[in-house]
């Protein structure tokens, strides 16, 4: 069996959502509309320059929010099958079921603390934060230093 959820997370003001790199855990953010034109697979995190399929890139709060989702799509599974168990009461059996109380999803939203910066090389919006860079950041699209 399987289901699909989907989250939804809104864009700061910029249209950028933000990104966590899985080697170095920086948050950095990508324009949408520039990251859903890239075709390539992997992209690089801007502050240690390493790189790791887009999936890995996924934000910490995304995560959090599609385990929750997961964990709900398994009690509406299993509530349903009590609900079914119910039914199956006779005279000399009784079987009672709680509905299991289902987590809810947390707000997703972006907060509008980071700086943006342009990359030379491809020409795209990224958003860092200053503090974390001593030297200029990687692009997250060619690897390249802008
Ligand atoms: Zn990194
Ligand atoms: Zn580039």
């Amino acid at each position: 069996m399987e289901y699909y959820t989907s989250i939804l997370k809104s864009s700061d003001e910029d249209n950028c959502v933000s990104f966590n790199c899985p080697h170095c855990h920086e948050r950095f953010k990508l324009e949408m509309n520039e990251f859903e034109e890239f075709e390539g697979n992997i992209i690089y995190c801007p502050s240690c320059g390493l790189n790791d399929e887009i999936d890995a890139f996924c934000s910490d709060d995304l995560i959090e929010a599609a385990e929750i989702e997961a964990t709900n799509l398994v009690k509406d599974y299993l509530n349903d099958m009590f609900k079914g168990l119910s039914k199956k009461s006779s005279k000399n059996v009784r079987i009672k079921t709680t509905p299991l109380i289902k987590d809810s999803s947390p707000t997703l939203y972006e907060k509008d603390d980071l700086e943006l910066f342009k990359t030379n090389c491809c020409d795209r919006v990224i958003k860092i934060n200053p503090i974390s860079y001593s030297i200029k950041p990687y692009c997250p699209y060619c690897g390249g230093v802008s």
